[in-house]
């Protein structure tokens, strides 16, 4: 019998060494963590999961949530974990897309859930935040060995759903060699040794908290800090005990914003990695200059797992997200015919390699379109690979404005305009124009107090970019819709805005 990511885990593992520490003190070590996924494993198979069963979880972070994950690739199940934020309606969409065999909640949802579980047959169970509830009552005095299900390279592991930045969220299946072979690729790449201790405070129902963050630590025989959410004093105050951050562009420049972040704060500190989202170069310099710190940002996604990093010792160029992992292909075509593109020449990003998902889960029309014939996963991203092999992401294809026949790429827009007087930050989109096809139109947040308005903004933009690239309307917001992975969903403002020239 084999388990092809679990056996790679329990060979890293440490024995009686730290994996986790939590915020009030607590901590896990390696062996508690086997015995207890042993017995979370016992307890999941003793509500009839069987390998290849989805088992779907929408609970707190904590320790034992954490576990749960590897209970379930012990007993071969697949896990699914749902975004917290997400209510009971959208809840209800990925139960009967998944049809999970056990859904497991927090005890305030129980009753709720089991009206939507009902329906497709699915048991409830609940794990609350402090890593009590009905789940681990079932798990309490089962035994600390479990014998692991069967399962190759190729069997899921994970069915992962996309953040939902340009519409619904899809489930992407991974595998345990999707997994594996990222995790490890990884932890080299990134030179994790047992000596490393990771500040852990992104959300774990999303690639990066979950299988970047965790699966690093675990196949390095590392540790870490599990923090409920990030908190920038108290990441502040880890950094003297830890080696490694991993955060979004949110994390780093709320950093910024703290004058307890300086070089004495990060002198411990090895490594600071950012991702999920672009990192503003301004966001690097700032960051360098204040802490001595290059940060290393990377590239991925929920289909693919990590595509690209900027170099453990070579350069990290800002505003790009470096080379492909080893093992990886990352190729530059052109939108219309397919064709790869020569350097620095912007086009559509495909990859190829053990890190691409299996598919979309029950969407077999949408995964066949996004494969080229010759295997590569097609990421709606655009950008471009400059002389040197870095990556550079542009924007996302679905956010290209064309108007009047141009194509307008609202990165470039938004750098000019959030660098004048006033301007907090942008979103430029495209909306239906009678003449144009689209208008190039900005959503612009002003700086608190200022006045900065659409004149200014358009005055501003005149010398600095060629007239069709200039928004034809400038709109103010109090705030962008993000997201809660934080990312601008775009689709929002276009809709909103759809009636602006029509
Ligand atoms: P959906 O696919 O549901 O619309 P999503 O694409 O935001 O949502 P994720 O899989 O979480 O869902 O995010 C992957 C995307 O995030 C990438 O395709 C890319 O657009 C963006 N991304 C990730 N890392 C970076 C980065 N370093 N720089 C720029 N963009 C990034
Ligand atoms: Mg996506």
């Amino acid at each position: 019998m084999s388990n092809h990511l679990f056996e790679a885990i329990r060979n890293a593992a440490r024995g009686d060494s730290v994996f986790m520490e939590l915020a009030d003190g607590r901590t896990w070590t390696y062996r508690q963590v086997l015995s207890f996924s042993a017995r979370l494993a016992h307890a999941i198979s003793s509500l009839g999961v069987q390998a290849g069963d989805r088992v779907a979880v929408q609970v707190e972070k904590s320790a034992e949530a954490l576990i749960l994950y590897l209970a379930c690739i012990r007993c071969g199940a697949i896990y699914l974990p749902l975004n917290t934020a997400y209510t009971l309606a959208e809840l209800e969409y990925f139960v009967g897309d998944a049809e999970p065999r056990l859904l497991i909640v927090a005890p305030a949802a129980k009753e709720a859930v089991s009206l939507i579980a009902a329906a497709y047959g699915a048991v409830v169970e609940t794990l609350d935040a402090d890593g009590g509830g009905s789940l681990i009552d079932i798990a309490n005095g089962r035994p600390d060995d479990f014998a692991e299900a069967d399962r190759g390279a190729d069997d899921l592991a994970a069915i992962l759903y996309t953040s939902g930045t340009t519409g619904r969220s899809k489930g992407a299946m991974l595998t345990h060699g999707n997994l594996l072979s990222n995790a490890s690729t990884l932890r080299d790449y990134w030179h994790f040794t047992s000596a490393d201790r990771l500040i852990h405070a992104l959300p774990i129902f999303h690639t990066h908290g979950l299988f970047v963050a965790t699966n690093v630590t675990l196949l390095a025989g590392a540790s870490m800090f599990l923090l409920p959410k990030f908190d920038p004093e108290e990441v502040l105050s880890l950094m003297s005990r830890s080696t490694v951050l991993m955060g979004v562009p949110t994390f780093y420049t709320r950093l910024l914003q703290n004058p307890r972040l300086n070089k004495d704060a990060a002198a411990d500190m090895r490594l600071f990695i950012s991702g999920s989202a672009p990192l503003l170069a301004e966001t690097h310099a700032d960051f360098r200059s204040r802490t001595g710190h290059a940060i290393l940002e990377r590239y991925g996604m929920t289909e693919t797992n990590m595509n690209t990093s900027n170099p453990y010792d070579g350069e990290r160029v800002a505003g790009t997200v470096g080379f492909p992992l080893p093992g990886v292909t990352v190729r530059v075509v052109d939108t219309a015919t397919g064709k790869p593109l020569p350097a620095n020449e912007t086009g559509m990003i495909e990859i190829k390699g053990p890190n691409v998902f299996k598919g979309y889960w029950r969407m077999p029309e949408k995964t066949a379109a996004e494969f080229t014939r010759d295997g590569f996963f097609i990421t709606g991203d655009l950008g471009k690979i400059d002389e040197r092999g870095y990556v550079h992401i542009v924007g996302r294809g679905k956010d290209l404005v064309i108007s009047g026949g141009y194509n307008i790429y609202p990165k470039e827009v938004e750098g000019e305009i959030d660098q004048i007087e006033g301007v907090l930050e942008s979103a430029v989109i495209g909306v239906p124009h009678p003449d144009f096809g689209e208008g190039v139109t900005a959503v612009v947040v002003r700086r608190p107090g200022a006045s900065v308005d659409e004149a200014a903004v358009l005055k501003a933009l005149a010398e600095r970019l060629a007239r069709y690239k200039q928004p034809k309307r400038v709109m103010f917001v109090d705030e962008l819709p993000r997201n809660t992975m934080g990312k601008v969903q775009k689709n929002v403002l276009r809709e909103q805005y759809a009636g602006l020239f029509v």
